[in-house]
């Protein structure tokens, strides 16, 4: 499932990752009433680690960001640094590890607990139409994720069929 974020006061950038999971996200500059004219930069694999660090690191030391090419056509400054931290960070996750982990990191709390999920075959994913069991699931059982270590897959299962609590 696609996501955009759009951070501030939502007229001044786009971020959006177009399919989750599959490494690469897309951001550019609004210009407001037109933003026709300022491209979409397209990032993927390495650039999106880059990304993350620097404009943490950047608002950490209240400066503007120092990035590579393409990074650097966005120009960013030390302001839209700490507009776009927080919404850099989720795309990232996003784009890096798809909407079934994400899904279970950011985690509504008004939100009845989501099926438990398999690290390897992502078992219990909504997303996936078809068996996705592995072999090494048949071998040596699901693993949950986002779990803590050691937690069955059979708990995490029972864990999350249990009611939300009001
Ligand atoms: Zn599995």
């Amino acid at each position: 499932m696609s996501m955009c974020w759009y951070p501030g006061d939502g007229e001044r950038f786009e971020i959006s990752v177009d399919d989750p999971g599959d490494g690469r996200l897309h951001m550019r500059r609004l210009r407001g009433d037109d933003d026709a004219d300022y491209e979409w930069i397209a990032l993927a694999g390495g650039h999106l680690g880059v990304l993350a660090r620097e404009v943490l690191t950047a608002v950490i030391e209240d400066r503007a960001p120092v990035l590579p090419y393409p990074l650097s056509r966005l120009q960013l400054t030390r302001d839209d640094a700490r507009l776009i931290a927080a919404s850099v960070q989720q795309a990232v996750l996003l784009a890096a590890a798809g909407t079934d982990r994400y899904d279970r990191i950011h985690v509504d709390p008004d939100d009845s607990p989501a099926e438990a999920l398999c690290s390897s075959c992502s078992l219990g994913s909504p997303y996936t139409g078809a068996v996705t069991i592995s072999e090494r699931c048949l071998e040596h059982g699901h693993q949950p994720f986002g779990e803590r270590s050691g937690v069955s897959w059979a708990d995490a299962v029972r864990r999350r069929a249990r009611p939300a609590r009001a």
